[in-house]
């Protein structure tokens, strides 16, 4: 698997689907926002404990993207960072075939480590727990 970002490309925060937010996430985005937990979860978080998810707005998928990228690229959810190191893409060759649909990256640049791809994926299983069970949609 080869990956390396597009430069000005946000072809992934405009898919469809949940941004989930672990705990860290939201205590790192609220921070950086100068915003309570209380008050970031009020204005920008929808779903249940274990699988919070950054509420849509109308016209996009994500509050926070802006024209020319992520309006809080340093800080945000880890979700969005690993991506495409996501357990299911690194797992499923059907998975990896629907992100390089949409995802210039993919398959561009340097080999990948499979080890550094586990690790972030693992990361991921970890901070999402409720996201991965079995059942969850
Ligand atoms: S779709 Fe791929 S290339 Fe584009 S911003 Fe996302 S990860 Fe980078
Ligand atoms: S938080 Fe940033 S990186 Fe994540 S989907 Fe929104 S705009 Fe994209």
């Amino acid at each position: 698997m080869r990956f390396q970002c597009q430069p000005g490309c946000i072809r992934c925060c405009e898919q469809p689907g949940h941004i989930y937010l672990s705990p860290a996430d939201i205590a790192r985005i609220s921070g950086h926002l100068i915003l309570t937990q209380a008050e970031f979860r009020r204005q920008y978080v929808c779903g249940v404990k274990g699988r919070e998810r950054l509420r849509k707005p109308r016209a996009k998928q994500c509050p926070f993207l802006l024209s020319d990228g992520c309006g809080i690229h340093t800080v945000k959810p880890l979700q969005c960072k690993a991506f495409p190191f996501w357990p299911e893409i690194l797992d499923k060759a059907s998975e990896r075939r629907d992100a390089a649909a949409y995802c210039p990256g993919l398959g561009k640049g340097p080999l990948v480590n499979i080890r550094v791809a586990r690790r972030v994926a693992n990361q991921v299983l970890r901070e999402y727990p409720e996201v991965y069970q079995p059942d969850a949609e």
